[in-house]
């Protein structure tokens, strides 16, 4: 295949474009680079089945060529950098999403959309099932995140239904690793950070919201299956160890070895605006239709993105 991976110098399109490579298949990737970095794909560059375009899907996308499968990875995803980013945000999630489907349909290519648990919003069920609407503040800080990858949701299936397109729909979970951008602001960069300069861990709230983390490496499984499978509809992946943050802030100063105290801070600033207070997913949909479960263990992923970070910090 020769697929089409936006955000492909963005922490999770390099790890799929990784894969693709690995599996025999040539790779096109495109990024504005706004919050993607050309480091994460630096050992690709010069591959013969891997070329890289600079460019902003929320404009209109010229790719020659044949193209097999689209997968639409681009877009800030973490709270700062949609908060910092709302307009590119809430244009790569609509207007790029537009796009992309359209150079899909164009090419007779498959398409694959990066949603997000965060589409459930602060959810009132938990764990959430693919069948559970949401509950999301449309005019709330994350709303320009949270609704963009709504309205992704709604015209990928718009286009199949329309147009017959071939879609598939991954609802993905926090997911950590390396490449995740140190300053990028989430939970796992942040405490790491903290817990390997010996800095106190900065828990927001009183740190009894909970968070489900997955090791990248189990979602990228996930994702492969996916476009394989003959499933149209949203499909969670993510890790269901669900757990406080005050105890993932334990977990981490204990696996770093790390000095650092844990303190609780009350952010001033949209940040912790409409933050879920819990989140988890139910994978057996996933479980059902790709086989695929996680495998990665919190320890063994916490260790790998430690030691990816030792020296960056
Ligand atoms: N969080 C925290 N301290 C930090 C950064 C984040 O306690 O330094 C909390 C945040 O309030 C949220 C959770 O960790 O409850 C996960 O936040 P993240 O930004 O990683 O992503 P989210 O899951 O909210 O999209």
């Amino acid at each position: 295949m020769r697929v089409l991976i936006t955000g492909a110098a963005g922490f999770l399109g390099s790890h799929l474009s990784d894969r693709f490579i690995a599996e025999g298949h040539t790779v096109v990737g495109m990024d504005n680079l706004i919050t993607g970095n050309m480091d994460n794909i630096a050992h690709l560059m010069g591959h013969e089945r891997f070329s890289f375009i600079k460019h902003d899907v929320s404009n209109y996308i010229y790719v020659p060529g044949q193209i097999d499968a689209v997968l639409h990875f681009a877009s800030p995803a973490s709270p700062t950098d949609y908060l910092e980013h709302p307009i590119p945000t809430l244009k790569v999630g609509s207007l790029g999403t537009h796009n992309t489907l359209g150079l899909a349909k164009v090419k007779g290519a498959r398409f694959l959309l990066a949603s997000t648990s965060e589409v459930y919003g602060d959810p009132q069920v938990n764990p959430q099932p693919e069948t559970y609407w949401g509950h999301v503040n449309p005019i709330g800080p994350r709303g320009v995140y949270d609704e963009a990858k709504r309205f992704a949701e709604a015209i990928t299936l718009a286009y199949q239904r329309y147009h017959g397109l071939e879609t598939r729909i991954v609802r993905i979970f926090n997911t950590y690793g390396p490449r995740m951008r140190l300053n990028d602001g989430r939970v796992v960069p942040n405490f790491i950070h903290q817990a390997l300069t010996n800095q106190p861990i900065t828990v927001y709230g009183e740190g009894s919201q909970t968070r489900s983390f997955q090791y990248y490496s189990d979602l990228v499984d996930g994702i492969y299956r996916l476009l394989h499978s003959d499933e149209d509809l949203p499909v969670n992946i993510g890790n269901p160890n669900e757990m406080t943050i005050l105890e993932f802030a334990r977990a981490v100063v204990e696996i770093a070895n790390s000095k650092s105290e844990i303190v609780f801070v009350q952010p001033t600033d949209d940040r912790f605006t409409d933050d879920p207070k819990q989140r988890r997913p139910d994978i057996s949909k996933a479980k059902r239709v790709l086989g695929w479960e996680p495998k990665v263990p919190l320890a063994d992923g916490l260790k790998q993105t430690l030691d990816y970070f030792r020296d960056k910090v």
